[in-house]
């Protein structure tokens, strides 16, 4: 019964922090016809500051007044998601210097700001873990007891690591450049418009991309997109008073949930990008609307997604 109410009311809290999240993202989607950086610098800090506050106040002890949670785990969000927002303009030197090894530097930056935002979302200090994610394996030290490295696998991720195997065959020569999974195939099946596509953390690029200039700004524009299914991650910490409680009553989830990293952020990217941004169709001309698209165009190469317009 205590369980019962304490889901109910944490779904009612949830739907509500929810619709104020949506608000949000729809206010950039009416404000992306004038495309500048301060516009996706204000989303990335945001995202952070925001699932930071909301996560800390979820995540709140009982000894702790709710607004000084909610504003710490908000301002160190906002900083989270600014070092975040940092690492993907990184991306830009992978297009610039055409070396894809700037895929590991903007992934290092990404990552750390990430982890702030992610320790803001859960209550923590916002140094006590760090995570660096190679493919589907999310690679994770604590800090703030005895220092503890832990592989966790990320089941969603996976799913589209999966989703882009079938559609093509592993390019280790390259995923070993930009320590990202890559994929190669003769044409991207599931759109075949498209020249390269982020199915997670991880790409499938046509088998004739692979050199000069288009390579490289296409490489950059991916990583950005790889980065975009991470950044919702402060979300994932929002169960987090539910999986506790599972971890009491049952010692074998508690001991198998250390080796899994529940990643929602997967499945918020795929409603941000689909649904919330439209997605990539040629009509009515969402791709050149979408505000994700426009991002991984102006954060890697300076232009908008459709640049003709
Ligand atoms: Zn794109």
């Amino acid at each position: 019964m205590i369980i019962r109410n304490t889901i109910k009311t944490w779904v009612i809290d949830f739907k509500k922090k929810l619709c104020f999240f949506l608000v949000l993202t729809l206010s950039f989607q009416s404000a992306k016809s004038q495309i500048n950086d301060a516009q996706f610098a204000a989303y990335n800090t945001l995202i952070g500051g925001i699932t930071g506050g909301i996560g800390a106040l979820i995540n709140k002890k009982k000894d702790q007044k709710w607004h000084k949670t909610l504003l710490k785990g908000f301002v160190v969000g906002l900083g989270g998601g600014a070092i975040a927002y940092s690492g993907k303009k990184l991306n830009a030197l992978v297009a610039q210097k055409k070396e894809l090894g700037y895929c590991w530097l903007s992934r290092a930056v990404f990552s750390a700001g990430n982890s702030i935002v992610e320790n803001a979302a859960s209550n923590r200090d916002f140094w006590s873990r760090w995570h660096y994610d190679i493919g589907f394996m999310r690679m994770e030290v604590e800090i703030s007891g005895p220092i503890a490295f832990t592989p966790r696998f990320m089941p969603s991720a996976f799913g589209g690591v999966v989703f882009m195997a079938v559609n093509g065959e592993f390019d280790g020569a390259t995923t070993l450049k930009s320590g990202t999974l890559t994929f190669r195939a003769d044409r991207v099946n599931y759109a075949s418009n498209l020249s390269a596509s982020t199915a997670s953390n991880g790409f499938l690029f046509i088998n004739t991309l692979n050199k000069g200039y288009k390579f490289y700004d296409t490489y950059a524009h991916e990583m950005i997109h790889a980065f975009q299914f991470q950044e919702f991650s402060g979300i994932n910490y929002f169960f987090n008073p539910l999986t506790n409680k599972w971890k009491e009553k049952s010692p074998r989830f508690k001991n198998t949930s250390r080796w899994f990293y529940g990643d929602v952020n997967f499945e918020a990217m795929l409603v941000n990008y689909f649904i919330i941004q439209k997605g990539y169709d040629a009509r009515p001309r969402s791709y050149c609307n979408n505000f994700l698209e426009n991002e991984a165009e102006f954060l890697s190469v300076k232009r908008g997604a459709c640049p003709a317009e």
